[in-house]
């Protein structure tokens, strides 16, 4: 079996859709499970929801409407017939989300985020299957979060590797075309979960390591993996073919073209994944598989924008030692920052972090009863792999550089933002 996965900006519009129709002609679909994403911006769309629904917001009602409108339009578009069951089916969905949200009780945000969230998941799986069904390809529409069992960490659920293997092994039809929801998960309760945002890429590694896939394709809007985000930088090239290695290094360093959580369930078996454009399948675009990098090392450039330095140095000049240490780290585990670099010295220690959770002032009272806490926000990290002098300037001329660290293949770059 291959997997696929679409994100949502292949899917963003009627046109994505038909286009998807394209590249499964071109492919092949008999044994396939194809993973989707919630339709263009739609998973922003219904966070905007979940905040209106916290704050009492009085665009509560308007920002719903709006997700709605905007599928309800790409439906007008594929279906002719507006008694065909598919507006049933999504208006079913509608509704389940606005029972959820009259009748809640949980004050639990990130509870609340993964049942509303994930209406964006379901109704472009529902659109789809039935868009593929319309045109003559018939297909099976699975609920994922019958599959893949997660523990109850809302927003960033972790997988039950051996529940979700039983299920996965037991119910999943093969010589078939599957279609399932990207990101979502369900808890021991049955109640929905998430794998945190962009985790549809790792949705289809976890079904590819559980099925024993042939392979995993990701189709995107770039022609494959590039040595830079071609949105920033007008030199990116594409890279043909790297190691599960070096892309694990990538995604680790934050390249968004796949999800850091990916590539060691593929690296396990052995499955090859390919980056490939939806937009001209016969391109080759980026294999990542076992074995030696083909690319003669190209300087690869991963920026992380919108992220914290923070300095911590001791109060009394007492040196950081292991046990300062350590306890800075259960903090940071306690108050989920993802930590993107270390750096330490004999009296000062500083991380580059990301505060996802928004929880860094709470961080910042209980540090500063042990440390003197200094910080900048708002900075950038650029990761230079396989850096030459040329490639660092590139980065560091006309910007404040706060730190940089290098290593071996790599080198970091902390900026302030102009
Ligand atoms: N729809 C989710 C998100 O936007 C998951 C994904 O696209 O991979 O984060
Ligand atoms: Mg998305």
């Amino acid at each position: 079996m291959r997997i696929f996965k679409f994100g949502g900006a292949s899917v963003k519009d009627a046109a994505g859709i038909r286009n998807v129709h394209e590249v499964l002609k071109f492919t092949g679909y008999d044994d396939v499970l194809l993973v989707v994403s919630a339709m263009g911006k739609t998973t922003n769309a219904l966070e905007a929801v979940v905040n209106n629904y916290f704050n009492k917001s009085a665009s509560l009602q308007a920002s719903i409407q709006e997700v709605k409108k905007y599928h309800n339009q790409i439906l007008l578009d594929l279906f002719d017939d507006e008694k065909h069951a598919v507006f049933t089916d999504v208006s079913r969905l509608f509704g389940d989300m606005d029972y959820f949200l009259s009748h809640n009780k949980s004050p639990n945000y990130n509870f609340v985020y993964d049942q509303i969230v994930s209406f964006g998941e379901l109704v472009s799986t529902t659109i789809i299957s039935h868009f593929m069904q319309s045109v003559g390809i018939k297909n099976q529409w699975i609920d994922v979060r019958n599959f893949i069992k997660t523990d109850a960490t809302y927003r960033d659920a972790g997988v039950d590797w051996e529940q979700t293997q039983k299920n996965i092994s037991k119910n999943v039809k093969k010589k078939a075309l599957n279609i399932t929801q990207g990101f979502l998960g369900s808890d021991e309760n049955g109640f929905t979960t998430t794998l945190g945002r962009e985790g549809s890429d790792y949705t289809a590694a976890i079904f590819a390591y559980c099925l024993g896939a042939e392979s995993v394709t990701i189709w995107k809007d770039v022609p494959g993996v590039m040595n830079a985000d071609p949105r920033y930088f007008d030199k990116a090239v594409l890279l043909n073919q790297i190691s599960y290695r070096e892309a694990i290094e990538l995604a680790f360093y934050g390249a968004s073209v796949i999800h850091p959580k990916t590539l060691q369930p593929l690296q396990k078996k052995e499955i090859p994944l390919y980056v490939k454009s939806f937009v001209d399948p016969k391109l080759p675009g980026t294999s990542v598989s076992k074995g030696a990098d083909l690319e003669p090392y190209t300087p690869c450039f991963i920026v992380k924008r919108n992220q914290l330095l923070i300095s911590l140095s001791s109060i009394d000049f007492e040196f950081i030692m292991e046990e300062n240490i350590s306890d800075i780290f259960a903090l940071l585990h306690k108050y989920r920052m993802k930590v993107s670099l270390i750096q330490n010295s004999a009296i000062s220690f500083s991380v580059c972090v990301e505060d996802k959770f928004g929880n860094f002032n709470d961080l910042k009272t209980v540090l500063a009863r042990k440390f003197k806490v200094a910080y900048n926000e708002n900075v950038s990290l650029y990761t230079i792999r396989h850096f030459t002098d040329q490639a660092a300037r590139l980065i560091s001329d006309n910007k404040t550089v706060l730190l940089r660290q290098i290593s071996r293949e790599t080198m970091q770059i902390v900026t302030k933002e102009s």
